[in-house]
């Protein structure tokens, strides 16, 4: 059996990052991934997909954006590039097409088994990301046979669906997004539209995410957030990788000629059923963009930038089509695809170490696994910061989260414990 100190599970920007940091505390790691690096990057996103996040925060431990176009926005290829380079860069010890089959709890440690190899690590990063399934609602098995489904995982191109109209499942921005590409190849869209967080793509002349940075709202900790388990389930915001168009909100896909309706409930003999709540989703969506405005606004005056910045001002309310349907009989040939962009969730059927809360999820604690010591988590939404859900955020979650295991690992060589699923993890100190 292979013996090593550490073994980071998934070759994604968090698992990458994580080794730099483990080659700074001179970790001895492996990396275990089980396609190629960004594998998610390559297999599991639509080609014309860009990231929301500006080039200039597409940064890493050690790495910068260093092209001429700072203020762009990535497509899904040069992600890519960008992560196997960073591969490289770091000297990453990668073990590719090395898919993890199951990590327990064993002596001194886990053992962690990989295609057919066993592996005995003292440490363990879970880096295998947020999104490696679908999040669909229970109501998916109700949709009749003769409707082609599909998730963003599934998703490449509109020419892959039949003809006919299409109804996309959530307007996060995987459902704005993909809402507005089927319908400019043609096809009629219904976008059925439950909560959902409206952006503009930027404000006052500069990006949203500049502002979510310069404001602090991306370095809030997860410990000092009210409602943690909300702020990581939040949809991602209306935005698209594009500076053609200042927002991509309702009003804009409505003005496109996309049909909104409310959230998808219930679908009964074949008929879909939206909520009537929509002006009220739409009004909270609206109320909260406001919030974040205001919040900007008194950030810019405080640090007295409001004669560099050009003046505040506000967006029209989301426009509710009156007319919209209640419900949409899917059995009437109207409808002939259904995609859900729904959401995501993580995969992590292979660890086999009872360490999961009453929902199902891994019980941690700012990535320190709760309940087995030696056990990380990362890539999660909120794991540490508000900026833990983006790529950037890795480099403050992964310093702190080395630091831990550094010393996790030097204390278990001053006593030599025997490993135990009842130690909780210490917490971690925030860098
Ligand atoms: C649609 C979409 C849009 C996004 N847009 C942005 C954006 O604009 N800006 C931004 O900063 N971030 C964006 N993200 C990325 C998001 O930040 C990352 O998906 C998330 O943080 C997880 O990254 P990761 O490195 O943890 O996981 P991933 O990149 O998913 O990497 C995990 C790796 O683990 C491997 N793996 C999984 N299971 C196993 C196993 N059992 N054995 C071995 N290997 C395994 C996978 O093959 C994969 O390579 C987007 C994500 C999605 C889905």
């Amino acid at each position: 059996m292979m013996q090593t100190t550490a073994v980071v599970v998934g070759a994604g920007h968090a698992g990458l990052a994580m080794s730099r940091r483990l080659t700074e505390r001179s970790i001895d790691h492996v990396v275990l991934e089980r396609g190629e690096v960004a594998n998610s990057w390559r297999t599991q996103r639509w080609p014309s997909l860009r990231l929301l996040t500006p080039n200039w925060q597409t940064r890493l431990p050690g790495h910068g954006y260093a092209g001429d176009d700072p203020d762009g926005y990535m497509p899904a290829a040069d992600v890519v590039a960008t992560l196997t380079r960073y591969a490289r860069l770091v000297g990453a010890p990668v073990r590719t097409a090395t898919t993890v089959h199951t990590v327990r709890v064993a002596s001194g440690g886990f053992q962690i088994r990989a295609n057919d190899d066993l592996l005995h690590a003292r440490a363990v990063v879970l880096a295998t990301g947020a999104c490696n399934l679908p999040a669909f609602p229970g109501i998916a098995d109700a949709i009749p046979l003769s409707i082609t489904t599909l998730t963003p995982l599934t998703y490449r191109d509109p020419g892959q669906l039949p003809a006919g109209g299409v109804l996309v499942v959530g307007a996060s921005a995987t459902g704005v997004q993909l809402a507005s590409e089927i319908h400019r190849s043609g096809r009629p869209v219904t976008l059925a539209a439950g909560e959902h967080v409206r952006l503009p793509r930027t404000y006052r002349g500069r990006d949203i995410f500049w502002w979510m940075q310069a404001t602090g709202l991306l370095a809030e900790r997860y410990d000092q957030i009210d409602d943690l388990t909300r702020a990581r389930h939040l949809p991602s915001p209306q935005l698209t990788g594009t500076t053609s168009s200042t927002i991509t909100d309702l009003n804009r896909l409505m003005a496109m000629g996309i049909r909104i309706v409310g959230r998808l409930g219930r679908i009964i003999d074949g008929v879909a059923q939206f909520s009537g709540s929509l002006a009220n989703t739409c009004a909270l969506a609206d109320l909260k963009m406001n919030r974040f405005l205001n919040r900007a606004d008194q950030w810019a005056t405080t640090h007295s930038l409001d004669d560099e910045l050009p003046p505040p001002h506000r967006f029209a309310p989301t426009r509710v089509d009156p007319r919209a349907p209640l419900e949409l009989d899917l059995t009437s040939g109207e409808i002939t695809t259904v995609l859900w962009a729904t959401g995501f969730r993580p995969d992590h059927s292979w660890l086999d170490i009872p360490v999961r809360d009453r929902a199902g999820r891994i019980a941690h604690n700012g990535g320190v696994v709760t309940g087995a010591s030696g056990l990380y988590l990362l890539g999660m939404p909120v794991l540490r910061t508000r900026a833990s859900t983006y790529i950037h955020g890795a480099a403050a979650d992964t310093s702190a989260l080395a630091d831990h295991l550094h010393s996790f690992l030097s204390s278990q060589r001053r006593s030599q414990p025997a490993p135990s699923l009842a130690s909780a993890g210490r917490h971690p100190s925030h860098s």
